[in-house]
């Protein structure tokens, strides 16, 4: 086992990943922006390494600087957490040229999973369904686009190969407005993404979120650890998590998740990683693979009881991975709200000082949260503050826990969107369950 590890990331998952190492006995480096000075984890870390500036560009994404600190510090490993450089290959590759482990996937998993066309295309190969379209990046002969478009059928979504966080993406209704949303597709896309490669999907009207969490250790063993339904979303940006998602056959469950643990083992996938699926009338269509630890694991964590990041660390350090299909069981019903400072209602960040912070607790209630009262939510990152979760035999215990959870919690000196959790778990449609990736946009938009 390691006897140190560098922690490459900040927030609640920087907390996490110390938390996990400080149970297996590992020294942590954390780095930090100078806007980061203050936290917690840092005050709770072996070692601290300031990395640059508030910026992320200057420190969280500073790769030399990383590398540096894992240096001056003796770090055997470096875990990268979720967004910043965790699904960057050229990252993984420049941390193992150094001499380091790198917590996750090879470079070559990540490059092939973070390309969506070539990820596709390791899908279909795999057997696993995928959401029909071009298969492939769109050409440049525009009547053979459109063509592809009168195919698929209408709508359609144009979507960049190198997009992420719910960027790059345009849905598309006739034929007349095709060939322009192209365009200005590839255009964003090589801007923001620095690759203007674009490929269409089908655009699926009503379908839910869907994904299966696995874990592989390179070679012949690989999990799968069930499913989470993630269909709450916001501008395609997840709101609130469970597990096992309701009112899905598991047979079929079973099945799409068995096709993503064999995918595993035809591309030697090492480590944590994510199948995310459209799922609509009984069928399940593959649209990426996330190849790190996501925000909403600790829903599988509660059904499952098994500690997915401290698994990361394991399988990184060459630990025989013992685990086994059948070790793996699913019990009750998880549920996570993710708490963001900003206008419950409007959506604008609220950063600044907490001046008073109280969270819930009892059966069942897990916060996952860097905050306390004093601490000063900083302007320049994500607005994440806390992962709220509950667990219960049942899926309506675990609501009637995160409703008691929500009315508990205070937080002052910022807004929240702690209102918004509160009317959520009274919404008729989210207790019924298997509302679709529309749903909240919608009930959103019915606001007087
Ligand atoms: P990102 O990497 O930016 O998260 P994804 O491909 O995972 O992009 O898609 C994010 C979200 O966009 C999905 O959860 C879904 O809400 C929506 N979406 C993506 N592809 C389609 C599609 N073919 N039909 C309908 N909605 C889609």
């Amino acid at each position: 086992m390691f006897e140190k590890i560098l922690i490459a990331n900040r927030g609640e998952i920087a907390l996490r990943i110390q938390r996990a190492c400080r149970e297996l006995g590992i020294k942590t480096v954390v780095v930090h922006s100078e806007a980061d000075r203050d936290a917690m984890y840092v005050r709770l870390a072996d070692e601290s390494v300031c990395i640059g500036p508030a910026q992320s560009r200057d420190s969280y994404l500073n790769m030399p600087a990383l590398i540096s600190a894992a240096e001056v510090t003796d770090s055997e490993a470096i875990h990268p957490g979720y967004g910043f450089l965790a699904e960057n290959a050229d990252f993984a590759e420049r941390v193992e040229k150094s001499g380091f482990v790198f917590i996750g996937p090879t470079p070559e998993s990540i490059r092939t999973m973070g390309d969506k066309v070539s990820a596709k295309r390791a899908m279909i190969e795999a057997g696993v369904p995928v959401v029909p379209g071009s298969e492939g990046a769109l050409p440049d002969d525009s009547q053979e686009v459109l063509r592809m478009a009168r195919e698929t059928g209408y709508p359609v979504i144009i979507k960049a190969a190198g997009g992420g966080g719910g960027r790059g993406m345009r849905v598309v209704y006739t034929e007349a407005a095709l060939l322009n949303a192209v365009a200005m597709t590839k255009t964003e896309a090589g801007a923001a993404f620095n690759n203007p490669e674009v490929y269409m999907e089908k655009f699926l009207e009503n379908p839910r979120h869907i994904e299966i969490q696995v874990l592989a250790d390179g070679g012949r063993n690989a999990l799968w650890l069930g499913e989470r339904d993630c269909s709450m979303q916001r501008r395609h940006q997840k709101v609130i998590e469970e597990a096992p998602a309701p009112g899905i056959p598991r047979r079929l469950i079973e099945r799409i998740g068995e096709r993503c643990a064999e995918a595993c083992r035809r591309m030697g996938y090492r480590g944590a990683g994510t199948f995310e699926f459209l799922y609509e009338n009984g069928e399940f269509f593959f649209i990426e693979m996330n190849t790190r630890i996501q925000v909403e694991h600790t829903v599988t964590e509660m059904i499952t009881g098994i500690d997915l990041v401290q698994q990361q660390i394991r399988i990184a350090a060459g630990e025989k991975f013992t685990l086994r299909q059948r070790d793996v069981e699913l019990k009750g019903h998880a549920i996570e709200c993710r708490i963001n400072a900003e206008d419950p209602f409007k959506f604008t960040p609220s950063p600044g000082l907490i001046t008073n912070w109280v969270t819930p607790g009892g059966p069942g209630v897990r916060v996952d949260s860097h905050v306390y009262t004093g601490y000063r939510v900083p302007p320049y990152y994500d607005s994440m503050i806390a992962k709220l979760i509950t667990y219960g035999d049942t899926r309506e215990q675990a609501i009637a826990r995160m409703h008691i959870a929500l009315s508990e919690m205070v937080v002052e000196g910022v807004s929240t969107n702690i209102a918004l959790h509160r009317e959520l778990m009274q919404d008729a449609r989210f207790h019924e369950g298997g509302t679709s990736i529309h749903y909240l946009e919608h009930k959103l938009s019915q606001r007087p």
